[in-house]
């Protein structure tokens, strides 16, 4: 039996995730952008802060935090089937993914939720849970894309930051003194779209239009088109 207050936890974060309006793909972007950045702050690369950290670790050790495979637990005992358990972890997670972003959505706490409220046979509760998680975060999940090899190292690497773009080259304008303009076709590999909207610097997302997913930064597309029309030019002679 899941205690009645667990249960009702649970109905708090399925209303939470209702009743918040998703973030956008662009906005998780950023998030993303601004995680890496803070993961990066040059002053934080230097012995000083390092030896500091490593004073206020004395001071105040990390608690070991609490992990589903740690069997007990001060409150729920055995978590593998206690819902209170998975249903905090999910809000916790929840509240990481609107201040910071995150790297996935909370999928651990959601399948865990699911096999608990299967077992117990809520199979009311349990869709109206999967119907708001999914709902919720219906625009950030997407299937991988499962690429063959191209057997160009380069490409491979350069077309693994921005998966979901495929570019081919559609001409090549000879400028002189071996120097060439490539004019390039774009096509989103999930609508199909060819339309991109670029952003105004190297950092910010470029975005396509029919589907409005965020394929990847400026930057990162730019490489890869240049590789690979350098590729095809070599491939044509001319380079
Ligand atoms: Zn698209």
């Amino acid at each position: 039996m899941i205690p009645e207050s667990e249960l009702m936890a649970l109905k708090a974060v399925i209303l939470r995730m209702e009743e918040t309006v998703p973030l956008t793909k662009v906005q998780l972007f950023h998030m993303a952008k601004r995680r890496k950045f803070r993961r990066m702050r040059p002053n934080e690369d230097t012995d000083e802060y390092r030896e500091e950290v490593a004073r206020n670790r004395k001071k105040w050790p990390i608690k070991n935090t609490f992990h589903p495979r740690n069997k007990s637990h001060p409150v729920y005992g055995d978590t593998h089937y206690a819902l209170g358990f998975h249903v905090q972890s999910l809000n916790d997670e929840l509240d990481n993914w609107f201040t910071v972003g995150a790297d996935s959505p909370p999928h651990v706490p959601e399948g865990r939720i699911k096999v608990i409220l299967k077992r117990a046979k809520d199979m009311e509760l349990r869709n109206r849970f999967v119907t708001a998680y999914d709902k919720h975060f219906a625009n950030f999940w997407k299937p991988p894309i499962n690429r063959e090899p191209s057997g160009d190292k380069m490409r491979d690497s350069l077309q693994g930051k921005i998966p979901r773009l495929e570019i081919s080259v559609r001409d090549i304008e000879d400028r002189g003194d071996g120097k060439f303009a490539y004019g390039f076709e774009f096509h989103c590999c999930d609508c199909g779209g060819w339309m991109l909207d670029l952003p105004d610097d190297d950092d910010g997302p470029v975005i396509c239009v029919a589907c409005e997913q965020v394929f990847g930064s400026f930057a990162d597309m730019k490489a890869l088109a240049s590789h690979i029309g350098n590729e095809k030019a070599k491939s044509l002679g001319l380079l």
